[in-house]
């Protein structure tokens, strides 16, 4: 093994130099692969813990400079579940083996904090021993303090880009990168579980911002961290900036997991997306995580936070099949435990 992969695996950590080499060179690729699998071995065995993903609102007032669902696309077929629809996903998902889900949302307002708090409760009371997370964005340290109360375990809220300047690039005026770490920082304190990322690729990212996004990850400390590639849509401002690339999403799954041996680490859908066995190849790069869709098939095509999405036309029977295979023939096995994170 090279002897930078070697001091990486060892100390889980590099200098900023050292990290620039790795990031920059596709000549460590197969190396990192190897010993970010053995690392996760160790850590979680061939283990893949499943998340069932239900989108309950394309609806957002915010205007990410890179997503479909920006309240500036007028062209965006708007929906809304309702609370009986979720406990319906939920119900389903509870059958097909999940054990925890995940809400996500823009950030639509027309769900208040009662009725996050209302919804968040009738799930754990109907599903006592599955884990609630919550994926709806920036809110107050006293909204994610209700929601905590109200019984949900995890929050999942990408940071984007830690550095200012390249956040700014990515988001109007009113979105900063400080209120963005401000919440993760409450999210932490309050004791919910905790998921930051960034996608790879975005628009402006240079090698320095992509070392600084893992230098605030190594602060932080999530139980989760989301990378994904960038992908381009058609009715954004970023319509004609390229896609990131599944090579380098591979090389940084494979980087972070040797940094954070311990973390939950999802083989993404924009991963599955840019390639066809990417999700496959996220697993085998470190990934310990999928989250198959749970929403009603109905509203699937219309959470569009970027083009081409793959699983939008399946049942969610289908989608857990398939996803249970792929990780089989991937070389790892799908197991129905909430999957905590193991910090040991
Ligand atoms: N509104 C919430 C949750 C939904 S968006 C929030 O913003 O946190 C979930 C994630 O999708 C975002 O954090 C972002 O990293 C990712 N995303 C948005 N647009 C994307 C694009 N064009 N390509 C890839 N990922 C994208
Ligand atoms: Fe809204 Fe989230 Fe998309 Fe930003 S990334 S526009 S907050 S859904």
């Amino acid at each position: 093994m090279d002897a930078l992969i070697e001091k990486l695996k060892n100390d889980c950590n590099l200098n900023d130099e050292e990290l620039r080499k790795l990031i920059d060179s596709d000549a460590y690729d197969d190396d990192l692969r190897r010993a970010a699998d053995a690392v996760r071995r160790e850590h979680y065995g061939d283990k893949v813990f499943l998340r069932g993903l239900i989108e309950f609102s394309n609806c957002c007032n915010k205007n990410c400079l890179y997503c479909g669902l920006r309240a500036s696309n007028r062209t965006a077929d708007r929906y809304r579940l309702s609370k009986e629809e979720i406990l319906g996903c939920c119900e389903e998902g509870y059958t097909l083996g999940y054990r925890t889900f995940v809400l996500q949302s823009g950030e639509d307002p027309c769900y208040t904090d009662d009725m996050i708090c209302d919804i968040t409760a009738a799930i754990k009371a109907r599903f006592p021993d599955c884990a609630v997370t919550l994926s709806i964005g920036e809110k107050s340290r006293e909204s994610y303090q209700r929601y905590f109360d109200a019984g949900a375990d995890r929050y999942l809220l990408r940071h984007e880009s830690a550095d200012h300047a390249h956040y700014a690039k990515l988001h109007p005026a009113n979105m900063t990168a400080q209120n963005r770490q401000r919440c993760l920082w409450d999210l932490k304190e309050i004791g919910y579980q905790v998921g930051a990322g960034f996608m790879v690729g975005s628009p402006y990212q240079t090698t320095e911002n992509l070392i600084a996004d893992l230098r605030f990850l190594q602060k932080l400390q999530p139980d989760m961290i989301g990378i994904g590639p960038y992908l381009t849509h058609h009715a954004t401002p970023f319509a004609d900036q390229p896609n990131g690339s599944a090579k380098l999403t591979l090389r940084l799954l494979s980087i972070v997991r040797l940094m954070f041996p311990y973390v939950l680490l999802p083989a993404t859908t924009a991963l599955g997306t840019i390639i066809p066995d990417g999700r496959e190849r996220g697993l085998q790069a470190g990934a310990n995580v999928v989250m198959p869709n749970l929403s009603p098939v109905s509203a699937r095509k219309k959470y569009e936070i970027y083009e081409n999405k793959i699983c939008t036309g399946e049942e969610s029977a289908q989608c857990r099949n398939c996803l249970e295979m792929r990780v089989k023939a991937a070389g790892y096995r799908v197991v129905t435990d909430r999957g905590d994170v193991k910090r040991s």
